[in-house]
């Protein structure tokens, strides 16, 4: 049977937003399926990988966090660079985390300097809402949604790392729009991705499930 037709994409999505509102959190609880109460601010790796699929196509979502710099302009050009999906999270019960927010669009327009603003794919997460059972919300849903429909309507989930809610639903939108964004740029990753496949080459059927975790 020809399995050859699938190549593996490589996409890489950014998470920007005020420190503490839960970017790692969230990428923990999707890629390891864990959470934590404390997080160092900074950690080892630039960023996480997890393997998807999405349809017939092969996924590696290459996830970067920020470790723990988040103030503007401190991020460095090798964080932004290539981003084929940029996701802004903030907390729901924190009113300055939302109003960051478009600062935070600024900065990643200016650093990364997309092709085509408008086309580019963007989320928003608002983190947190199981915090006092939501009765210490700060940022209404509606506001929230305003200001994504203000931006191209971009696409919006309440989110909570801490009770695994609407974690992979987020993620799985993220993923996708990170492959609209990759297939607009085929014709310039065509060369490279033939040579990444022959690295793979003998990766046979299964797929699916992930293997055991030796950690
Ligand atoms: P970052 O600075 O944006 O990466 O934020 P962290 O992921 O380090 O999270 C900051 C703090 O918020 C940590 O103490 C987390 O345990 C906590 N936290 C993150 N997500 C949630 C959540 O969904 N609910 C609650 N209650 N706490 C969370
Ligand atoms: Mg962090």
């Amino acid at each position: 049977m020809e399995v050859s037709a699938t190549k593996r994409r490589l996409l890489k999505v950014i998470f920007l937003g005020d420190s503490g509102v839960g970017k790692t959190s969230l990428m923990n609880r999707y890629v390891y399926k864990k959470f934590c109460l404390q997080y160092k601010a900074t950690i080892g790796a630039d960023f996480m990988t997890k393997e998807l699929q999405i349809d017939d196509q092969l996924v590696t979502l290459q996830v970067w966090d920020t470790a723990g710099q988040e103030r503007f302009q401190s991020l460095g050009a090798a964080f932004y660079r290539g981003a084929d999906c940029c996701v802004f999270v903030y907390d729901v019960n924190v009113v300055k985390s939302f109003e960051s927010l478009s600062s935070w669009h600024e900065e990643f327009l200016k650093q990364a300097g997309p092709a085509d603003p408008k086309a580019f794919p963007f989320l928003l997460l608002g983190n947190k809402i199981d915090v006092d059972n939501g009765n210490s919300r700060a940022v209404s849903e509606k506001r929230a949604r305003q200001w994504c429909n203000s931006r191209g309507n971009m696409p919006y989930f309440e989110t909570s790392a801490k009770e695994d809610y609407n974690v992979n639903e987020a993620f799985l939108c993220i993923a996708k729009a990170a492959l609209t964004n990759e297939e607009e740029q085929d014709h310039y990753f065509e060369s490279i991705s033939d040579s990444v496949s022959e690295v793979e080459a003998g990766g046979g059927g299964g797929g699916g499930g992930g293997g055991g975790c030796a950690c």
